[in-house]
């Protein structure tokens, strides 16, 4: 009676290398497998989204798997137990939110929130979001206020994350700009997300939203 669609994130042991962009992770690198058992980072299996909840917290886990479309399982093997163990869930920001407002009378909730908005802001290069986000407003005069910087802090904490930053993001080039818009109208704009949550491999789910990403990139683009 399995009813979970939820995908599963390894904490891997070896140091493995993404099969799609090649990256060598490192030990210790989260990773997912494809049906054909081929490695990915986050970035490329497009979980990089998603914030890290710790198990610990069953009423917070509950609620947060509750609210959140796209989820997945993090999961590390333990050589002490020869098996798999359960590390926590990856969930959308919002649902995590969410949940934290449904346990607001839990106050370890709120300091663990804080301390993890603190550690996000030190992760994050403010100068140069704040770049990126002009020029996401300047090739999307008409993209929602607000959505620049949040799509600026995606970006950075992504490249920061891999390579220091990839040249063609620092020096702010159109196409790197463009990607990092449609990876965020994907995920806010498009059934993209439940789409994976439903067994969809990436590119079948990226064909069948292009449509809907390209009409939302249009109104952002043009008055
Ligand atoms: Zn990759």
């Amino acid at each position: 009676m399995k009813q979970s669609t939820d995908i599963t994130v390894f904490i891997t042991v070896s140091k493995p290398s993404c099969d799609e962009c090649g990256e060598n992770l490192g030990r210790g690198a989260w990773i997912t497998l494809t049906k054909d058992k081929k490695a990915l980072c986050l970035g490329c299996a497009d979980l990089d989204h998603l914030v890290f909840l710790p198990s610990g917290d069953a009423a917070l886990t509950r609620r947060a798997r509750k609210h959140s479309t796209l989820a997945a399982v993090v999961i590390k093997w333990s050589r002490a137990r020869h098996r798999y163990e359960r590390q926590g869930l990856l969930v959308e920001n919002q649902a995590l939110d969410q949940a934290e407002k449904d346990c607001l009378e839990d106050s370890e909730a709120r300091a663990r929130r804080r301390e993890r908005e603190a550690q996000r802001r030190a992760e994050l290069d403010r100068e140069y979001v704040e770049q990126f986000a002009l020029h996401v407003r300047s090739l999307f005069p008409l993209c929602p206020h607000g959505r620049e910087i949040a799509i600026a802090e995606h970006a950075c904490l992504k490249y920061s994350d891999r390579i220091g930053r990839s040249a063609a993001a620092k020096s702010f080039n159109e196409k790197a700009i463009r990607l990092a818009v449609v990876a965020h109208v994907r995920h806010t704009e498009t059934a993209y997300d439940e789409l994976l949550s439903k067994g969809f491999e990436r590119r079948e789910a990226r064909e069948e939203v292009i449509p809907i990403v390209e009409q939302v990139l249009e109104k952002w683009e043009w008055l």
